[in-house]
């Protein structure tokens, strides 16, 4: 665990469509801006011939080349291959996804002339070292202990591979911080908040990709969880995805064309009509005006709220499900709830929001929190919390999403821990055997019914009649929600303990290692790149100011004529040095800079002499 002294600690959130990263300074969180002065950037990296673009960069990219940008990597991540949501999502991704080993989503991108495997924690670990490097340019010190929020209905695979993707940038992730939690902190802690005394508070997360409500009381700086609802699947992109389908369809029906296996012009209509769903926010219609969709055809069309609405009124009502679900957990009457909060970009969806009041028989909702920021600025408390840089009160509380049970062999599951039980917690329980001399028990781990999340086998078990060794099963479930589960043999001491995920196609120790070796290779060749575009950036303004000096009358024809040629000769030079090495460029400008200094050293020292030198300003 972290201590003092080994600098700042941050808040990540890491977003399917957007990454904000905070940390707690001066006694208040700050959320930390990019270069291009963003505090929100989009989770986008591209690959290109000669780079990686990570965040603004990469989404500039989208249109230009759709099969090697990728975005929604928290969609694939701690999923398997062949799981209906990501053969779903993939016929919408312009980027390519394969099957890899244990059924592991990889996703597939030229880079350099390549075409390289990436796993979903290898995108994510991309996008934490730039949130890393952002918030490391912002503080002027290096950045280790990172505190990253996940969905609170991600399931136990999905955080351990948010973990991996940690440990993969080179970051030691002292929390794995539920996202709704997260912005209950942003509410809570905020200054200007005049009510105090215990207060019933339902937050409702609604993002790009994800969907959570979770129901909190919060009293002097307890922050206790009730209870958590919500769909890791359910976002923005679904609004989106609607909408592209609608216009495919259209534009089928207007051109007898159909776009729908076209990437590139999918992308293309994917851009306009989330740019449209975010302008019927707003306004009760809006247009979308694609040039060149597809086939140098254009596309023009116009789109009301109301079409908008009714085409995914079914993904909002599961919203309400939700949100009615999480009260019926938490036992607690809508009535009670003091404060329902809005997070996530989707919630400014004017259906949604009304949707959402109505349920409440009209209370006003509270939009207090910056719906972007408010996750980032949690995850940094906890992290300032954790690293004892924060010296206020807070404790925080929080619950697994689904309930965890165990199978022995008799085909019946048997719950272990209930969901919504505060964590961390263990839970133990005693088995036997089935037969006589039964020397192995295979125990196989359970995730809500049905979902297998892995099985291991105790063994040696000492010969005994059925039903006579006593075996513990022991459930342990950490603060960041992830199990290890243990069982032991009491008579002989026999232990055998995993951490569950192996079924799920869980990086391995040794992947995750080469991964780290990849990481720094990448890092390396960021920096030779970024090394030789300033190397022939300062080649190029060399040469261009170079052009300009003797332009001046003052210079002999045959040292202009001398000059001229070397700069023209190297432009042409550059024009097909495009993949030239820094050093290249380097010496090319030293070459220049033999012809040109000394001529323009030769006009100074006529200067300095004070023969025909322009006279001084005193
Ligand atoms: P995530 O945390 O999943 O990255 P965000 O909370 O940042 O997501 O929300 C991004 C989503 O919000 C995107 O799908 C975006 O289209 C949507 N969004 C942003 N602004 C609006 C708006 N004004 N109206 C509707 N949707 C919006
Ligand atoms: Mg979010």
């Amino acid at each position: 665990m972290a201590g003092k002294g080994e600098g700042p600690a941050i808040g990540i959130d890491l977003g399917t469509k957007y990454c904000c990263v905070a940390v707690w300074q001066h006694d208040h969180v700050e959320i930390i801006s990019n270069d291009f002065g963003s505090r929100t950037m989009p989770s986008y990296v591209a690959f290109t011939d000669t780079e990686r673009l990570i965040v603004d960069a990469a989404m500039y990219q989208v249109a230009l080349d759709p099969i090697n940008t990728v975005f929604d990597a928290k969609r694939l991540i701690g999923r398997r291959f062949s799981d209906s949501s990501v053969q779903e999502d993939m016929k919408q991704w312009p980027f390519k996804v394969v099957p890899g080993p244990s059924d592991r989503p990889m996703i597939v991108a030229n880079y350099k002339g390549e075409d390289k495997h990436f796993a979903a924690e290898e995108i994510s670990s991309m996008l934490l070292i730039k949130m890393k490097e952002v918030a490391e340019a912002f503080l002027g010190s290096t950045v280790k202990n990172v505190v990253v929020s996940v969905p609170a209905y991600f399931s136990d695979s999905q955080r351990q591979a948010t973990k991996d993707a940690g440990v993969i940038a080179g970051l030691n992730v002292m929390r794995i911080i539920n996202e709704p939690t997260a912005a209950a902190i942003a509410y809570g802690l905020d200054k200007n908040k005049t009510s105090t005394g215990e207060k019933n508070v339902l937050v409702f997360d609604l993002g790009g990709g994800t969907f959570d409500v979770s129901l909190l009381t919060i009293e002097e700086g307890i922050f206790e969880v009730k209870a958590t609802a919500g769909d890791t699947h359910l976002g923005g992109v679904d609004f989106d995805n609607r909408m592209v389908n609608h216009f495919v369809q259209e534009f089928n029906r207007k051109n007898k064309k159909d776009i729908s296996g076209n990437p590139r012009a999918l992308a293309k209509l994917r851009t306009a009509c989330e740019k449209a769903k975010r302008a019927l926010s707003s306004a009760a219609q809006t247009t979308i005006a694609v040039e060149s969709l597809y086939e140098g055809i254009d596309f023009y069309t116009a789109i009301t709220r109301a079409d908008f609405e009714e085409m995914n009124m079914d993904l909002f009502r599961k919203c309400m499900m939700a949100v009615k679900n999480c009260l019926i957990d938490a036992k607690m009457d809508k009535s009670s709830v003091d404060d329902v909060v809005l997070v996530g970009g989707s919630t400014r969806i004017p259906k949604v929001q009304q949707l959402l009041q109505e349920f409440f028989n009209g209370k006003k909702l509270c939009k207090n929190i910056n719906p972007d920021e408010a996750v980032a600025y949690g995850a940094a408390a906890q992290a300032a919390i954790l690293s004892g840089e924060m010296f206020q009160d807070v404790l925080l509380l929080d619950v697994n999403p689904m309930s965890l049970g165990l199978e022995t062999g008799d085909g019946v599951v048997k719950e272990m821990i209930k969901r919504n039980t505060t964590l961390p917690t263990i839970k133990g329980c005693a088995f036997s055997t089935y037969s006589d001399n039964q020397s192995s028990l295979l125990i196989q781990v359970y995730e809500g019914d049905s979902n297998l999340l892995g099985k291991f086998e105790l063994s040696s078990i000492s010969p005994a009649p059925r039903g006579v060794p006593q075996i513990t099963v022991r459930f342990d479930m950490d603060a960041n929600g992830i199990l290890n589960v243990s069982a032991e043999d009491k008579a002989t001491g026999q232990k055998n303990k995993i951490t569950i995920t192996t079924d799920k196609g869980r990086l391995s120790k040794e992947e995750i290692e080469k991964m780290v070796q990849e990481t720094e290779k990448y890092k390396l060749e960021d920096e030779g790149h970024k090394k030789k575009l300033e190397a022939k950036n300062a080649l190029e303004k060399y040469a261009y100011n170079m052009k300009n000096t003797v332009r001046d009358e003052k210079y002999a024809q045959e040292d202009k004529k001398k000059i001229n040629d070397a700069i023209e000769q190297t432009i042409s030079w550059l024009d097909d040095k495009q993949l030239a090495q820094a050093e290249e460029f380097d010496e090319k400008m030293k070459e220049l800079e033999s012809i040109c200094n000394p001529i323009i050293a030769k006009m100074y020292q006529g200067v300095a002499g004070g023969d025909g030198g322009p006279p001084m300003d005193e």
